[in-house]
């Protein structure tokens, strides 16, 4: 049964992850963001305390853990240092999971102990300048030439694009359309006629930056190929769109995370600054910007857990999942941003986080599915048009 809270052992892993995240992580947030750099040295030292190998199975060197502790440990990142945590999601929930869930044995043993000790880094790469929320019109060819097969296109946004050694690309076998013949291939760093765009320059995130990967008759071995797929046959796209559940349910986890951090820091605030003569805690008009922020973080949090709890053959609900994903990344925006207001003009002052969080929130609303994709995707299945079932 669900218990709308967490179990001592959680509390105290989030105790863990809080102090650490504090300790070393909050004091650089700006510097990454200020200087668009990529946090390698807070990799380094997740990987050197076995935090990146929390979510990989115990047999290819990692500890194995549920998918909640995945989302309290991002909750914590994001709270003190957005640009960690994006880097928290992809050797946990993102990518990496994907390829522990989807990849053949073969490629588990060769790739997930690297990652679990930051050496490798996943990528997934699946937007193209043509396709974006429509993922299905997705044109990177890949077809077989004897033993190995040739890939070909270009795809775009694709996150840590430049530094991932492995990049897990979604393309189409043969000459088919929509779903059918999607499946997805391993693109090793180095590989001949695999090369990257320049780094896009955008408004948050910026220290972990997208990019695009362009494919020139790149020759893949067979070894490479995660999800095959047939011109016939669209159960390689189905079975690709069934590790997503993961990735959302930490992006929304990161979405509680941001938003917490802005809460605690307009909730300390509005009891030290002055106007009238007086706290602005003790306006009404503050103090109910306080109270709907606490109620949806409180909202958004439950909803979360529940996707990272209530799991089938080790999935999150899809439903559970789109949900989830939708209420917080619209949440994110508006609690960021009434902290930035409860702050005025030093909120939107680069000396003081919330400008930050603010730029730093509005991403989590494009990658991973946008509010109106997730609003189909939940619309379809309250009418019982997917998985078969209808929701009341
Ligand atoms: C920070 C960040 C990280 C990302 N990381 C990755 C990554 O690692 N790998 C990767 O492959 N991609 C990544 N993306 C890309 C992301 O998946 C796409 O941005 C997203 O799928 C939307 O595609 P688009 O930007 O091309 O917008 P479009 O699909 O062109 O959509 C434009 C607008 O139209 C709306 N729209 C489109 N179709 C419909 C519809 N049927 N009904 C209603 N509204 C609709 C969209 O919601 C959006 O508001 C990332 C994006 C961001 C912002």
């Amino acid at each position: 049964m669900f218990s709308f809270k967490l179990d001592d052992e959680l509390e105290s892993f989030r105790h863990e992850v809080r102090s650490l995240a504090e300790k070393e992580f909050a004091p650089r947030a700006a510097y990454w963001d200020e200087h668009e750099e990529y946090p390698e040295a807070n990799k380094n030292l997740l990987a050197e305390l076995g935090y990146l190998g929390m979510l990989v199975p115990e047999a290819y060197g990692g500890s194995g853990l549920s998918l909640i502790h995945g989302v309290v440990f991002l909750e914590e990142l994001a709270r003190v240092c957005f640009n960690t945590a994006l880097v928290g999601q992809l050797y946990l929930n993102g990518p990496a999971k994907a390829l522990a869930e989807l990849g053949t044995e073969e490629q588990k043993q060769r790739i997930l102990p690297g990652v679990v000790k930051g050496d490798y880094l996943i990528a997934i790469s699946i937007s193209e300048p043509g396709a974006g929320s429509a993922v299905t019109d997705l044109s990177t060819n890949i077809r077989k030439e004897g033993d190995d097969y040739i890939l070909n296109g270009t795809k775009c946004f694709t996150t840590a694009g430049i530094e991932a050694t492995h990049s897990m690309v979604f393309a189409r076998f043969g000459d088919s359309k929509g779903a059918r013949g999607i499946g997805a291939v391993l693109v090793e760093k180095g590989m001949e006629g695999f090369t990257t765009g320049k780094p896009e320059r955008k408004m948050g995130g910026c220290g972990v930056k997208e990019a695009e990967l362009h494919f020139d008759n790149v020759r893949i071995p067979k070894e490479n190929i995660i999800v095959e797929a047939t011109p016939y046959s669209n159960e390689g796209f189905k079975r690709l769109m069934s590790s997503f559940g993961p990735e959302r349910v930490g992006n929304a986890g990161m979405c509680v995370g941001i938003s917490q951090g802005a809460y605690e820091t307009a909730l300390a605030y509005s009891e030290t600054r002055k106007q009238f003569g007086r706290p602005i805690a003790e306006f009404q008009g503050i103090q109910w910007k306080i109270a709907d922020m606490a109620t949806q973080l409180h909202a958004a949090r439950l909803m979360v857990y529940r996707a990272a709890t209530n799991l089938k053959n080790g999935f999150p609900d899809p439903h559970d999942c789109a949900m989830a994903k939708l209420y917080s990344n619209e949440m994110a925006q508006r609690i960021t941003n009434e902290a930035l207001q409860i702050h005025g003009h030093y909120g939107y002052c680069r000396d003081y986080p919330l400008e930050r969080m603010v730029r730093d929130a509005r991403g989590f609303s494009l990658g991973g599915g946008t509010p109106e994709i997730l609003r189909n995707t939940i619309a379809a299945q309250c009418y019982g048009r997917t998985f078969n079932q209808r929701r009341s």
